[in-house]
């Protein structure tokens, strides 16, 4: 999962970024609106964090900018305390949720778990798929029960598929997915990953579709809404 911060304070940018790296989210970040808005307008973004007051473009604007142009990416705003307004203002816009500050890092984390696993229609925070669940609010993986440990490339790359489930994903959606914009992207490597994390499993979960990319057959119970993961939706506020 990729995600981007926008947010003109540096110091809490980077203690959310951090967090959010630390998470295992591929994170860029941004310091402006303009900037902000360019990136949320080019780059497959799987969430994004919004702060509402911005230089050169507030945060309202760049959100209603994104709706308008079709741009449905899951957003969750940072608004001031005691500003209702900004609420207001960011929920016509657009908005998916908010978290009004100061907050609690943890707080950032719940909303944005539950906004990806909104938008990729799970009800649970525990994506299941054969033998291998995945508890996305602990990081965990386990195969039949038992602990799997996987690096965090690998744990992105599972965690995406799983989001994904019942639906072709390509080896380059896979790279614009997973890694931030610095990373050195070469969609070779994902065969590499792939293999590791199959070893890894020990079961054979994630099928090679030929030509296309790669695919987790869903469990019937643990999806919901669309009829599988992976159709995008705008949540309505
Ligand atoms: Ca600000």
């Amino acid at each position: 999962m990729r995600l981007l911060v926008i947010e003109d304070d540096r110091d809490l940018n980077r203690q959310i970024v951090t967090a959010l790296e630390g998470a295992g989210y591929a994170v860029d970040r941004a310091f402006d609106g303009e900037e902000g808005w360019f990136l949320g307008d080019t780059e497959p973004y799987d969430a994004i964090v919004l702060d509402i007051g911005l230089p050169k473009r507030d945060g309202v604007a760049v959100l209603e900018a994104w709706r308008k142009a079709g741009r449905d990416t899951p957003v969750l705003i940072l608004t001031a305390r005691d500003r209702w307004s900004d609420k207001v203002q960011g929920f016509d816009a657009g908005a998916d949720d908010y978290v009004a500050k100061p907050f609690h890092m943890e707080e950032v984390l719940a909303r944005l778990r539950a906004l990806l696993r909104r938008a990729a229609g799970h009800a649970s925070s525990e994506l299941v798929a054969g033998p291998v669940r995945l508890d996305a609010r602990a990081g965990r993986v386990t195969v039949n029960g038992a602990p799997v440990k996987l690096t965090s490339h690998e744990y992105r790359l599972l965690s995406y598929l799983m989001h994904h489930a019942g639906r072709i994903v390509s080896r380059g959606e896979i790279v614009e997915h997973l890694y931030d914009q610095d990373f050195d992207r070469d969609s070779n490597t994902i065969e590499v990953f792939v293999g590791r994390l199959r070893k890894k499993l020990g079961v054979d979960v994630i099928q090679t579709a030929r030509g296309l990319g790669y695919i987790v057959e869903p469990d019937a119970e643990t999806t919901v809404g669309n009829g599988g993961g992976g159709a995008k939706r705008r949540s309505a506020h």
